[in-house]
């Protein structure tokens, strides 16, 4: 039995199910797994690559660089999903191929001055605290248009929409309230900025959920790989973002 690929198979089963459950099927585009590799070591990752799943989530930068340093041969897609502190933008910068959780004007000008110049642009994601939570990253939805003007003026970086971490509400019907309101949110960000493609939301939880309300990526580690047991201090079991 191969336990990582079974699982991948399922998830991306339940994936297809829950696109043909969209309002506008037809048309709408398939959506990406991002696998979350936080607490996994660097054969998992490269477990999951066999299976053909090369996209991968971290919510720390140091423990980004400690696997792709064991993963040189895997060509992996690198995405940073866990709060960016602002001292950890020049690693952030080169060590990902996209950072989700870009949510204040200064990780604009940090990000796009650290690029380096022979890569190419680094795919951002504005984060959106759509719950209004005090606790929580992510900028005010009235900060949305600002925040993608400023990335739009920037060579070294390519905005590519929104990521959102809604509460993990008990009740399914108000995490689907908060799906809604991103895809509104994204909908008018794609009005002003026509090139968009993506809507991080939707956890190993709530992904059905979250692709039948217009997700086109989710991000999901516990249904891939199982319990997370092996904790970092600090970091969370929950599915809320941790400090990179
Ligand atoms: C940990 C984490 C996930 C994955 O959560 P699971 O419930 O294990 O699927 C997704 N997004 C973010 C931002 C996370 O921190």
């Amino acid at each position: 039995m191969n336990v990582p690929g079974d699982r991948l198979a399922a998830i991306l089963g339940g994936m297809r199910a829950a696109e043909a459950c969209r309002i506008d099927a037809d048309t709408s585009p398939d959506a990406r797994l991002l696998a979350v590799s936080k607490t996994r070591d660097a054969g998992e990752v490269a477990a999951l690559a066999a299976c053909g799943q090369f996209a991968f989530g971290e919510n720390y930068v140091q423990e980004a660089l400690a696997k792709q340093r064991e993963l040189t041969h895997v060509p992996l897609e690198w995405h940073l999903i866990g709060h960016l502190q602002s001292n950890k933008a020049r690693e952030a910068a080169t060590a990902f191929d996209w950072v989700q959780t870009l949510d204040r004007a200064k990780l604009v000008a940090l990000l796009a001055q650290h690029r380096p110049p022979d890569r190419a642009p680094l795919n951002v994601l504005i984060q959106v605290n759509i719950d209004d939570e005090a606790s929580k990253s992510g900028c005010r939805p009235d900060d949305i248009t600002a925040l993608s003007d400023a990335i739009a003026g920037q060579p070294r970086l390519r905005l590519r929409g929104l990521m959102a971490i809604p509460a993990p509400d008990p009740d399914m019907a108000r995490r689907r309230d908060a799906f809604r309101a991103m895809k509104s949110l994204f909908d008018d960000l794609a009005a002003r900025h026509a090139d968009i493609d993506t809507l991080s939301m939707g956890m190993s939880e709530d992904y059905g959920l979250a692709i039948a309300e217009g997700a086109t990526m989710v991000r999901i580690g516990t249904a891939l790989f199982g319990p997370r047991n092996a904790r970092r201090p600090g970091s969370s079991t929950s599915g809320t973002a941790s400090s990179a």
